[in-house]
């Protein structure tokens, strides 16, 4: 097990204090709620249980376009114009009318970081009363709440639905070093019934990994066999569990944002631009709360509807996730060549995209998000 930065023993003082907007959780939907709020006149505290950027929590793969429109380039790794597809019986490519690229987790997040304007501290957030969030080094109270800490949804009301009841997928992924060209994607029951496999280069890194949507079933037997196939080293383990279906934006006054509110897309278990995405989307309802715009509960509403508007979207791919593992091996071969042609790949790829499109990012809409705008 790697020892991850964090404050230890004596280092770990005491915390206990106000702040206007305290956001639980440093990764992408945390950073991306930071950076909506930077120059504005209030008082924003972040926490999480490690320093920012030290615990890679995924393959990192994104549309470049993301990285571009939020000045993240600099983080970018590997560019991807086709993805290529393996099932038992073919191989198939598909020319993206977008691309992909893969990043380096602790850059991105650092530049991220150095946009917002906020104190940081590590600290193990274990729940909350009313506008209190206890951590283990103390209660801090603030009137704005995001939760960003990924799928445990810690700050929410009640009993938490714990795997494998919960609509969530799992992931697991070793990282070794290698090389490659091509991002690629396996849909073959030998690894896994209902899923895929995946092989993300990223310079110098090979991200290899399988994905489930049953959660009971176990990945480190596969993932640890597509490692075998590419003929690449088992090492540098990276897993978690992956909501696939929408919850709540918001609950009992507090802000849920990426994976706490299942903001990752079920079928493709894309959760990083959706986490930026609706990560400004909440900072920009918080500052037009600061800069007194409009109230909390306003603020609530907005964010709630504008998360919920994505709901069909989410629903769709939802069906997808669980209609093609019921496709026959033989099938999937021909269908999936079928929908490999042109005018239909840039057709659903960019209806993808939108789902959060990169645009979102430069549209710089305060408060009440004007969604309709988007
Ligand atoms: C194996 C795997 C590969 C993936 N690959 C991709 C990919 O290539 N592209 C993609 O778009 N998506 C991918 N995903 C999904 C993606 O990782 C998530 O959807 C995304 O990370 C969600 O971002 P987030 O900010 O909501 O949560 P997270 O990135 O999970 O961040 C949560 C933060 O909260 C902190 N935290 C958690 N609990 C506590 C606590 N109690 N107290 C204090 N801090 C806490 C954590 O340390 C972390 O910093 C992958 C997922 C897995 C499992």
């Amino acid at each position: 097990m790697p020892t991850r930065a964090t404050k230890r023993g004596s280092e770990r003082t005491p915390l206990h204090r106000d702040c206007d907007v305290l956001i639980c959780g440093a990764s992408f939907g945390g950073l991306a709620v930071a950076r909506e709020l930077a120059g504005s006149t209030a008082d924003v505290m972040i926490l999480d249980r490690y320093e920012i950027g030290e615990r890679q929590t995924s393959a990192c793969g994104i549309p470049t376009a993301w990285l571009r429109a939020l000045a993240l380039e600099d983080a970018l790794q590997q560019t991807f114009g086709e993805l290529v597809l393996h099932t038992p019986h073919t191989e198939v490519r598909y020319d993206l009318p977008w691309t992909f690229s893969t990043f380096d987790y602790r850059t991105l997040c650092g530049l991220l970081a150095e946009m917002g304007r906020f104190e940081f501290e590590t600290a193990t957030v274990s729940g909350r009363t009313g506008d209190t969030v206890h951590t283990d080094r103390g209660d801090i109270r603030a009137p704005l709440i995001v939760d960003a800490l990924g799928w445990r949804r810690v700050l929410g009301s009640g009993q938490n639905i714990q795997p494998p009841d919960a609509l969530l997928s799992r992931g697991l992924e070793v990282h070794p070093f290698g090389s490659g060209e091509e991002l690629e994607v396996w849909i073959d029951r030998s690894y896994v019934p209902a899923g895929y496999g995946w092989s993300f280069p990223a310079d110098g890194e090979l991200r290899i990994g399988v994905g489930s949507f049953d959660p009971r079933h176990h990945v480190r037997e596969p993932t640890e066999r597509l490692a075998t196939d590419l003929h690449a080293d088992k090492v540098r383990y990276q897993g978690n569990w992956i909501p696939h279906a929408l919850r709540d934006a918001t609950e009992d006054g507090v802000f849920f944002v990426g994976d706490s509110a299942g903001h990752c897309l079920p079928l493709t278990a894309e959760g990083i631009r959706t986490a930026l995405y609706f990560g400004l989307a909440c900072g920009r309802e918080l500052r037009g709360v600061i800069e007194g715009h409009q109230g909390r509960e306003s603020a609530l509403a907005g964010y709630h509807r504008f998360s919920a508007d994505h709901a069909l979207a989410f629903r769709w791919m939802l069906r997808v996730q669980r209609l093609v593992p019921r496709i026959a091996p033989r099938l999937l071969a021909p269908s999936l060549r079928a929908m490999g042609a042109k005018r239909f790949v840039d057709w659903s790829f960019g209806h993808y995209l939108d789902i959060a499109h990169p645009d979102f990012a430069t549209a710089g809409v305060p408060g009440r998000i004007a969604l309709a705008a988007s």
